[in-house]
């Protein structure tokens, strides 16, 4: 049995079309916050109570009290998904599709308002939005002249101090002195500078240049400001507690109306705050009082989602954070009992993946939809193992946000030749195709290029031109750049007269692109053939080619269309605002889930930080929650073998069941625990890519007392700080303090 609908639409339940019924759908407190249309409003509530439902419901609300028209709405989804079920179901309330919304990701939008006001900042309204790849290798160029020491300070690193001033809102002039001492010898804010002109000669921008750019706008153009506040008369925001500061005072500039008013709804949960890494401060939902004046709060304490135990397990595992602004959750479902949470230890990563794989199988057959089912992983490199065994065993799935179909080669290749089609002045596009397919293009003749362009302030393309003309080029690369050159003409053409799809189909069978593929005999090329093909057809859904590469930057998600019921695999940063029935939750261990890297630099915050992430992760789940951890895993080509994660502690017995699968008995955590933990004493790193490690019943954990020195494998020797009832911490000589299992350690 199974359903075509896509995964997770927590919302969209058919509804009456008309009337008024839509409100009778709703608990008094989320009605309270529909029909508080006027004024600052936050709604603060846990995960599961219709904060989302509220904002869409309110969105019709809105539109149908007669409010204001469907573009007087300024509605802020946290993806683009979600965007397109808020458009649906909006449609759906109103009896028509709505259009011209102004409903979307902060990106999405921002990128809207910046080609209407592109000149402001010096762009054209066509601008390039450039992604990652694009963007290192320009700022690597444009670092040249600083002879920055790239092993010290490496480009990736200096990328991420940009992108970090720009989440904070500040624009090279607004960097202060303080800023800019730790990174690239305190050059760092030179390089921005210049890597922002850059940006500005390519008619480009990078993703956070929308926001910033349009903040900017909106700060020192009055003008500009005062026709926002006259066409917005409504704003509405989801996940409010993952906005950044810029994207804050975005918000704020609009939503302040010039005599002190603000129509602004915000919804948002302090324990689902999981994108500090990417700038998001969750402070902001605690200002939100101080920043408009009069707000009312509203607080949403029925979870429709989960059923009694899959609360009680998240609920208990947050009661761990210290800082939180503390909320009450109770079911507000009739059915809401439930399954306890399961949590499973097996053997190993292969035996997690075949034993979740066969769960699903089996519900399946109990009847439940694929579609409601999902695999939740903290990184990325968890997959590969489901992918290996779904696809083995026939069942279909989907990896959500996860291969990247237009960061493929020939995609990205494609897209650099409809780049310089749409704008001649793409530079970082003519590079990557000038060469692609081979055409003798070598570094020195690239050289020459830039020479020239730089001379004349000219995109490359029109220095090619150049050097043709003045016979710089000539030979078999100098006929093969003019070869070049004339098919971009004329496929310019063929644009204008039938359209961009004749137009890109041209374009590849005459640059030579596609033979390229054709003769290549690698195995992936039929396959690459393939994913052309397919790009064909989804521009074909587009009005204009500027509308598809808009669409192109902005859509991180692989194609979600297809019919047949499939199971999710997505990362729990991109489950968040979804939910399914039956959440498995695989790598519950420690230095996976929490990360190695939180346990290393996070510190505490980082720590609450991961298990908020855990809190967002089951309570995904509607029906069923499954927790797995292993007792080895393979960490590239070694096995290693690993603890469970702490979380595990923290569940609250009562609404857990645990289960060991990985030997013949059933066995509480301790011994679990013990038996998994038992490798580290007999293989340490550097074990032999082939020797798992030994589980072998564990004997009683010793005793150990505060100030006894002790030995680990991996981390040596230290001194005991801290014990309980089956870690002991112990402030390591080399390797800082750790708290582990004690079974892993050895007294002195
Ligand atoms: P999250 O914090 O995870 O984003 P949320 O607070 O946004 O969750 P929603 O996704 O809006 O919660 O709602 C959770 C589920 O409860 C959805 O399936 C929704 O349709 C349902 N729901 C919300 N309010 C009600 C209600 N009053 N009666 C019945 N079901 C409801
Ligand atoms: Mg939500």
């Amino acid at each position: 049995m199974t359903t075509s609908e896509p995964p997770s639409s927590p919302l969209f339940a058919p509804q009456p079309a008309q009337g008024e019924s839509y409100l009778e759908r709703l608990n008094p407190e989320q009605r309270a916050a529909i029909e508080t249309t006027d004024g600052p409003l936050l709604v603060l509530a846990g995960a599961g109570t219709g904060k989302t439902r509220v904002l869409t419901t309110r969105f019709a609300h809105i539109l149908l009290t007669g409010r204001a028209k469907p573009w007087q709405i300024l509605a802020v989804t946290f993806t683009n998904k979600a965007a397109r079920e808020m458009r649906e179901r909006v449609g759906t309330l109103l009896g028509n599709p709505a259009e011209g919304l102004w409903l979307g990701t902060f990106h999405a939008l921002c990128a809207r308002m910046l080609r209407r006001h592109a000149e402001t900042v010096g762009l054209t309204s066509s601008f390039t939005i450039l992604d990652t790849d694009d963007q290192l290798r320009l700022l690597k160029q444009v670092m040249e002249p600083w002879r920055i020491d790239t092993k010290r300070w490496p480009a990736p690193g200096l990328l991420g101090v940009i992108q970090r001033w720009k989440d904070r809102g500040l624009t090279p002039e607004r960097v202060t002195p303080t800023e800019d001492t730790d990174f690239a010898n305190g050059h760092a804010r030179a390089v921005y500078e210049a890597y922002q002109q850059r940006l500005k000669q390519l008619n480009a921008c990078d993703f956070g240049d929308l926001m910033l750019h349009v903040t900017e706008i909106l700060r020192t153009q009055p003008d500009i400001l005062a026709q926002y506040h006259r066409l917005f008369r409504y704003i509405l925001v989801d996940e409010y507690q993952d906005t950044n500061t810029v994207q804050y005072l975005w918000l704020r500039l609009l939503a302040k109306q010039p005599d002190g008013s603000a129509n602004i709804c915000c919804v948002g949960d302090d324990d689902q705050s999981i994108y500090s890494w990417r700038g998001a401060e969750v402070e902001n939902i605690l200002r939100f009082e101080k920043d408009f004046p009069g707000a009312q709060v509203v607080r949403l304490e029925r979870n429709y989602r989960s059923t009694r135990h899959i609360l009680g397990a998240a609920a208990g595992l947050i009661a761990h954070n210290d800082e939180r602004l503390g909320k009450t959750l109770r079911s507000g479902r009739e059915d809401s009992e439930g399954e306890k949470v399961r949590v499973i230890g097996v053997w190993d990563s292969d035996a997690e993946a075949r034993s979740v794989c066969e769960r699903a199988e089996s519900l399946r057959r109990q009847g439940h939809s694929l579609a409601e089912m999902a695999i939740l992983v903290r990184a990325g490199f968890q997959t590969r193992a489901f992918e290996e065994r779904l696809v083995q065993t026939g069942l279909p799935y989907r990896i959500v946000g996860g291969i990247r179909f237009y960061e493929r080669t020939e995609i990205r290749d494609t897209l650099a030749y409809l780049r310089v089609l749409n704008q001649p002045a793409d530079d970082l596009a003519f590079e990557r195709i000038v060469n692609t397919p081979k055409r003798g293009v070598g570094p020195a003749a690239l050289q020459k290029l830039h020479a020239c362009a730089r001379s004349l302030s000219q995109p490359l393309s029109a220095a090619a031109r150049t050097l043709l003309e003045n016979a710089t080029l000539k030979g078999k690369l100098g006929e093969q750049i003019s070869t070049l050159l004339a098919t971009l003409e004329a496929t310019r053409e063929l644009l204008a007269r039938e359209g961009h799809v004749v137009a890109t189909e041209y374009l590849l069978e005459e640059s030579g692109y596609l033979d390229m593929w054709r003769q290549d005999r690698s195995p992936e090329a039929p396959g690459r053939l393939e994913n052309l093909k397919e790009l064909i057809r989804a521009l074909a859904d587009f009005p204009t080619l500027g509308e598809f590469l808009e669409h192109v930057a902005l859509v991180m998600e692989h194609d979600e269309n297809a019919q047949e019921a499939r199971l999710s695999i997505m990362t729990l940063h991109g489950a968040k605002g979804l939910e399914f029935d039956i959440v498995f939750l695989p790598g519950w261990e420690e230095g996976v889930f929490p990360s190695q890297r939180t346990l290393d630099e996070g510190g505490l915050k980082g720590l609450e930080e991961e298990r908020r992430l855990a809190y967002v992760g089951i309570t995904r789940a509607r029906k069923l929650a499954l927790i797995y951890h292993a007792g080895s895993r393979r960490i590239y080509a070694n096995w290693q073998p690993s603890m469970p994660s702490r979380f595990l502690d923290e569940l609250p017995e009562e609404h857990i069941a645990r289960k060991n699968e990985g030997g013949a008995r059933q066995q509480s955590l301790r011994t679990t625990e013990s038996l998994f933990a038992a490798g580290p004493l007999t293989a340490t790193p550097g074990l032999s890519p082939t020797r798992r490690p030994t589980p072998r019943p564990a004997p009683a954990a010793p005793a150990f007392a505060l100030g006894q020195q002790v030995r680990h494998p991996r981390f040596g020797e230290g001194t005991v700080i801290a014990v309980d009832r089956h870690h002991v911490e112990v402030a390591f000589e080399g390797a800082g303090t750790k708290r582990l299992l004690s079974s892993f350690i050895e007294k002195l």
